[in-house]
């Protein structure tokens, strides 16, 4: 007998038929002797839609509200994917995070894991129960409601996972597993059968949302082993694993993108010290997400930034900037490129093999692709590029890499 915990995503549980059909899979792994915790996500597009709500009432809700708000899309589906189980004969109970012991710190709306007490949930599950946990929620010292990020239900049940020492941890999801990139972008994307962690955060921070990258730093971390697979059919998935010498073999992994992404490009700025940390403290100030940043300093002693933020977050960085700039010198000024969007190849092979970055520029040189940004790290080569060329570039490189199906 197997102690398993499954995620089930919003697209799994995203209508009642969905919801039944994961009662089924949960009764059929426990006729064959296991026990499940599962860990469920809001159906499909409820998340967004409070979120939506929130904002039509104000233009800054209060973080607080938001999370007691946003939490109640995974009640929603806890219960009556709970009252699908009893329908079907089964002894079933639901958690609310709170009930399921999970204790977080950090902020509203991104939460981290702190710890889990996960006596209640082991007590249900000794009992026989199926225990049905909320995802993406739990409360931190002050009893309030915590909730972990968008995709947030794959940190719970990665956590739950270790916590109660599961045998498994299964994240069952619309795709049969990871791919070498988004099956809607690149229609010849192969799935892949192993994973390291560090190439899954990679994918994921990328842009392959098919994980949330918290969730796998903290597999990472606490060494669980887990596994992506469909919840629409019996076919296996993707093992996600701590990296074996065998991995190096494969160049690149695979290619992930990011759209709507901004870049700010700051010029004329003093080459002295300081000057950098001003710039970065009034965009950390504002809360701007900076992801790539490329600088360089000229012949006149000027220094320059060009840095990409989410383009959502354009006009909070350019507010937050001005002020700023005009303080440190008359001469800097501020540009920016809207409708921009991030590639990226990733790849543990890349420490061992060179000529990755050439092969990758080459292809899209040849398909008349503009480069713009460009930034490595030991196993990721990120570009920016026009929003327009961004699929079209993810294929070309796909088919460049051999990673074709
Ligand atoms: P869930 O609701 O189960 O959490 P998500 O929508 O968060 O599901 O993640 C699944 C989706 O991730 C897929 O439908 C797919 O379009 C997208 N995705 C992005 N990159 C990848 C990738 N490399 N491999 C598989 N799916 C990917
Ligand atoms: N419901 C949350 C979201 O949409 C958490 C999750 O689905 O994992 O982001
Ligand atoms: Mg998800």
């Amino acid at each position: 007998m197997s102690l398993i915990v499954q995620k089930y995503g919003g697209s799994s549980v995203g209508s009642v038929e969905r919801i039944q059909n994961v009662a089924n899979r949960i009764k059929a792994k426990q006729e064959q002797g296991d026990q499940v915790v599962a860990v469920i996500s809001a159906m499909g597009g409820v998340t967004d839609s409070l979120l939506d709500l929130a904002n039509q009432i104000s233009s800054q809700p209060s973080q607080r509200e938001l999370d007691v708000l946003l939490a109640t899309g995974e009640q929603q589906s806890i219960a009556l994917l709970t009252m699908a189980l009893h329908e079907i004969g089964i002894d079933a109970v639901s958690c609310t995070g709170r009930q399921a012991g999970v204790l977080t710190t950090g902020t509203h709306t991104a939460g981290k894991v702190h710890s889990i007490n996960a006596e209640s949930v082991l007590n249900n599950v000794k009992q026989g129960k199926v225990v049905i946990v909320a995802g993406f929620q739990g409360i931190n010292e002050q009893g309030d409601i915590h909730t972990l990020g968008r995709g947030g239900s794959d940190l719970s049940a990665i956590a739950i996972a270790h916590a109660i020492g599961a045998d498994k941890c299964e994240i069952l999801t619309d795709v049969d597993g990871v791919y070498t990139c988004d099956p809607r972008v690149v229609p010849k994307a192969q799935k892949i059968q192993e994973i390291s962690y560090d190439e899954m955060f990679e994918m994921a921070s990328s842009g392959s949302k098919v994980m949330q990258a918290r969730s796998v730093e903290f597999a990472k971390k606490h060494n669980v082993v887990f596994e992506v697979r469909s919840s629409l059919n019996q076919n296996s998935g993707t093992l996600v694993i701590e990296e074996t010498p065998a991995m190096e073999a494969v160049v690149i992994r695979g290619v992930s993108i990011e759209r709507a992404q901004a870049r700010i490009t700051i010029t004329g700025l003093p080459d002295v010290p300081g000057t950098s940390a001003k710039v970065f403290t009034a965009l950390s100030g504002a809360e701007v997400n900076v992801d790539m940043i490329v600088s360089n300093n000229t012949h006149e002693g000027l220094t320059r930034h060009s840095l990409t933020i989410p383009q959502s977050q354009y006009l909070q960085a350019k507010q937050a900037l001005e002020p700023v700039l005009s303080a440190i010198s008359d001469e800097a000024q501020l540009e920016s490129e809207q409708g921009i969007g991030k590639l990226s190849v990733v790849g543990v092979g890349m420490k061992s093999h060179h000529g990755v970055a050439a092969q990758m520029f080459e292809a899209l040189g040849q398909a008349g692709i503009n480069i713009g940004m460009i930034s490595t790290s030991e196993i990721k080569i990120t570009i920016t590029l026009a929003e327009e060329d961004l699929e079209r570039g993810a294929q070309v490189v796909h088919t460049a890499f051999g990673l074709d199906a």
